[in-house]
């Protein structure tokens, strides 16, 4: 253990890690534990992060003495499903020696009131809660000076006993709360380069699943520069997850055959239910169960109750929109926490704004869509664009460009571009 005072060289530690069970009833709550113990040791590894031992109701983590806590604080504060944590020493089970060590962990702390606190992690241990809270806290009386308060305390001295070890620690560090990601399963996001749809990936992570990522970008009409943006935005969203992949599609030629066929008003609608066509194929391969947006009611034309629908009506996986009921200033402060906030206001130019009129329908009806899309071969614009979408993994941290999408998913593809 090093670089931190309260941490010093040559004891042993573990972080306990404590989460919600509240709704974790039946066959949920293995499933649920299971991957928490996963993610905490995916985390925690590059740190010096070692095994995770399940207590009840609770983990421990154990460290490598070379570990560097104030990273692994980082990296454990962004573990869903944590609801807080705490760095404690490890010490055989015995009374005097946890008084001993509850001293010397307070010993570089300014302290006003205090309180011991006793939590037995079996029922059956041989030892009695109350006793050790008086005879630690009259430890600490004597030596320290300090004053007890035992309904609103300034430092909470508390001591795990378990039946070989005693765990103790002073500072509770808050975890994000949420569900493990992957106990919900996979999500497949339209991730545009704006400050919303990272939002929107981040809550999905915290309910449980492993987000993988879409981005449309205007070429070739369009700059690269939103397609970079997302690149930047998956990258800090990988962090949550360990673990990503990002689909970069072309899209500015299937706007313009949209362009050539279509009412102006009824465009955006369209591209959108392009965008959720190509992502549906893209989320069956990937094995998500859902696709997510960064969609709010009401927030432009194109996000009207009509206007959901008619996107909703092309595809047949369900759209998820966790920010449907969030104003724009409470998604930035989101945003500006996540990190991501920076990184959304650099400028591009989102391909839904290619050759769009200035008043785009707020209302439109299928008929009409489908009506201007039985002009188009949907099949072959979709094959077109999947043929020359670009794939990124993260992994460790970094990004690598992935194989041509048509050697990931052999098979996949109805036309090339070269037999069309
Ligand atoms: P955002 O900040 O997420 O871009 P916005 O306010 O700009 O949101 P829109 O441009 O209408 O709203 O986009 C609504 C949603 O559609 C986005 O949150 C995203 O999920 C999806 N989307 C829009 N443009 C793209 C794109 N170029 N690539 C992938 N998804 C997109
Ligand atoms: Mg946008």
């Amino acid at each position: 253990m090093s670089r931190n005072g309260h941490a010093p060289e040559g004891h042993a530690h573990c972080v306990l890690l404590h989460y919600n069970e509240i709704g974790l009833k039946g066959k949920n709550r293995p499933l649920f534990v299971n991957r928490l113990v996963e993610r905490i040791e995916q985390m925690a590894a590059p740190h010096g992060g070692e095994k995770v031992r399940k207590l009840p109701g609770r983990l421990a983590l154990e460290l490598a003495p070379e570990a560097d806590w104030p990273a692994l604080r980082v990296a454990l504060a962004r573990v869903f499903g944590v609801a807080y944590f705490a760095l404690a020493r490890k010490l055989p089970l015995d009374l005097d020696a946890a008084g001993e060590v509850a001293l010397e962990m307070i010993a570089p702390l300014k302290i006003s009131t205090f309180r011991v606190r006793t939590r037995k992690g079996y029922p059956n241990l041989p030892i009695s809660s109350q006793e050790w809270n008086r005879a630690i806290g009259a430890r600490i009386q004597a030596r320290r000076h300090l004053p007890v308060n035992l309904d609103a305390p300034g430092t909470m001295i508390t001591i795990e006993a378990l039946p070989r070890n005693t765990l103790v620690y002073v500072e509770k560090i808050p975890g994000p709360g949420g569900l493990p990601i992957g106990a919900s399963g996979k999500v497949t996001a339209l991730l545009s380069g704006g400050i919303d749809s990272p939002v929107a990936c981040w809550r999905m992570m915290k309910r449980g699943c492993e987000v993988s990522f879409v981005h449309f970008h205007g070429a070739p009409y369009l700059s690269r520069a939103s397609a970079e943006k997302a690149m930047d935005l998956a990258a800090v969203l990988d962090t949550y997850q360990l673990g990503s992949r990002l689909y970069l599609v072309p899209f500015g030629n299937l706007q313009k055959e949209i362009v050539l066929v279509a009412d102006p008003a009824l465009r955006v609608v369209l591209y959108r239910r392009f965008m959720a066509r190509i992502c549906e194929r893209i989320a069956k391969l990937e094995k998500a169960k859902a696709l997510v947006t960064g969609e709010s009611l009401g927030q432009v034309a194109s996000q009207t109750l009509s206007n959901l629908a008619s996107v909703e009506e092309a595809v047949a996986l369900p759209i998820l929109r966790p920010l449907i009921g969030m104003d724009k200033e409470e998604i930035i402060a989101q945003a500006k926490v996540l990190d991501t906030f920076e990184i959304s206001i650099e400028p591009d130019q989102d391909c839904c704004s290619l050759f769009v009129p200035k008043h785009p329908a707020i209302r439109t009806n299928i008929p009409h869509l489908r009506g201007a899309e039985a002009r188009l071969d949907a099949e072959e614009m979709i094959a077109r664009a999947l043929a020359e979408t670009e794939v990124y993994d993260y992994r460790d941290g970094a990004r690598q460009k992935a194989l041509p999408f048509s050697e990931i998913h052999p098979g996949t593809l109805a036309k090339t571009p070269a037999e069309s």
